[in-house]
């Protein structure tokens, strides 16, 4: 067994002991193995260990990367997006974790336009309010969602956030809650073409606390394929 199937299968196990604790299901919770910075030999190595999704977080990377890749992946992009590279993902991912802004969701609505499909996004939220990260403030997240919904190329399905770091994982808890309790608000608010099913957050640090508090998607990096230089 190589050291990064040995962790994917701590990581699933850790997700199942998660679950239990919770009265949840480990099938609701999808692992998204975060690959950035990672060569693509690694992500070959990770899906012949049965791990099919990847995130990726830098456009170029991914272009470059994607290619090189053999094995039948399936791609998320999770990193901050400037609209102009867009298009180099337009039709390539499955989901978007960080739409955080109605001129980067027009530019998605455009791009996936072109190939008549719809792009499938999350919105990302800035939990923490801090300065130093991407996300739409928690004040304006019900106006981006009506705005966002609106596009016909683009579906919401829920929510994203990258709350502060803390060495300890309880102190992220009130986030991850925060974030699920948003989503929540805006299912009440019954907008049209909106789904707030998926909450992506948790990763390597403290993936356990967000799926006690809903995460149904995981991004996990570190400890799938170690310290990144
Ligand atoms: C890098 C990254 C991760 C993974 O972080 P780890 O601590 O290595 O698990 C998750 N989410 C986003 C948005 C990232 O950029």
């Amino acid at each position: 067994m190589t050291s990064i199937s040995k962790n994917i299968d701590q990581i699933r196990g850790r997700i199942a002991d998660a679950c239990g604790n919770s009265g949840r299901h480990p099938a609701d919770i999808r692992l998204v193995a975060v690959s950035k910075v990672k060569p693509a030999e690694l992500i070959d190595e990770a899906f012949a260990a049965g791990q099919q999704l990847f995130g990726e977080s830098y456009v170029q990377e991914f272009r470059d990367k994607e290619p090189t890749v053999r094995s039948p992946v399936e791609w998320h992009f999770i990193g901050a997006l400037q609209s102009n590279k867009v298009k180099y993902l337009r039709g390539k991912v499955t989901l978007i974790h960080s739409v955080d802004r109605f001129s980067l969701a027009k530019e998605i609505n455009q791009q996936w336009g072109k190939i008549d499909a719809v792009a499938p996004i999350l919105l990302q939220v800035n939990v923490g309010d801090e300065n130093s990260k991407a996300g739409c403030a928690i004040a304006e997240l019900p106006e981006l969602t009506s705005k966002v919904a609106a596009l016909p190329h683009l579906k919401i399905h829920g929510l994203m956030c990258l709350p502060p770091y803390f060495d300890d994982p309880e102190q992220v808890r009130p986030y991850f809650r925060q974030l699920r309790e948003l989503a929540a608000r805006i299912v009440e608010e019954q907008i049209p073409g909106v789904s707030m099913k998926e909450l992506s957050m948790g990763m390597s640090g403290d993936f356990e606390v967000a799926i006690e508090e809903g995460a149904t998607l995981v991004r996990i990096g570190t400890a799938i394929f170690g310290e990144r230089n």
